[in-house]
């Protein structure tokens, strides 16, 4: 394993420092604006939409599956090991999307409810998150 660099510890940008503070504590954050109550993933300290201050809100980790891709080969650190696994878009029940991995790989689709869990980063050994699939 490759030694982590600043950036991919989110050092030098706040807004990621809090979003991995969060996840070594098995807490998923996002952000929500003061004054239209917009969503936003990843963290930030200004709203996109009206310029208002964010502040820091804890989702529950429930969601379901808008979209995904399979990859099978993967030159990241520390994930060519794992393929196949699954990339998918994530909409969480608070109204915002983010990234992450998805299991079991062989049974994901667009519409399934999953639950967010954390394990070690392939690339960093920090915990990231992932989403588990529900029962069908
Ligand atoms: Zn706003």
């Amino acid at each position: 394993m490759s030694e982590p660099t600043p950036a991919a510890e989110g050092l030098d940008d706040p807004d990621a420092a809090a979003f991995w503070r969060a996840a070594a504590r098995g807490r998923l954050v996002y952000s929500q604006c003061t004054s239209c109550s917009a969503k936003w993933f990843p963290l930030r300290g200004v709203c996109s939409a009206c310029g208002g201050d964010c502040a820091e809100r804890e989702s529950a980790g429930l969601g379901e599956v808008y979209t995904w891709s399979r990859v099978h080969r993967s030159g990241e650190s520390g994930f060519s090991t794992q393929v196949p696994y699954v990339v998918a878009m994530i909409a969480l029940d608070e109204g915002f999307r983010m990234m992450a991995n998805v299991e079991p790989e062989g049974e994901v689709a667009i519409g399934r409810r999953c639950h967010l869990s954390f394990r070690p980063s392939p690339a960093t050994g920090k915990p990231a998150p992932l989403f588990i699939l529900d029962e069908a």
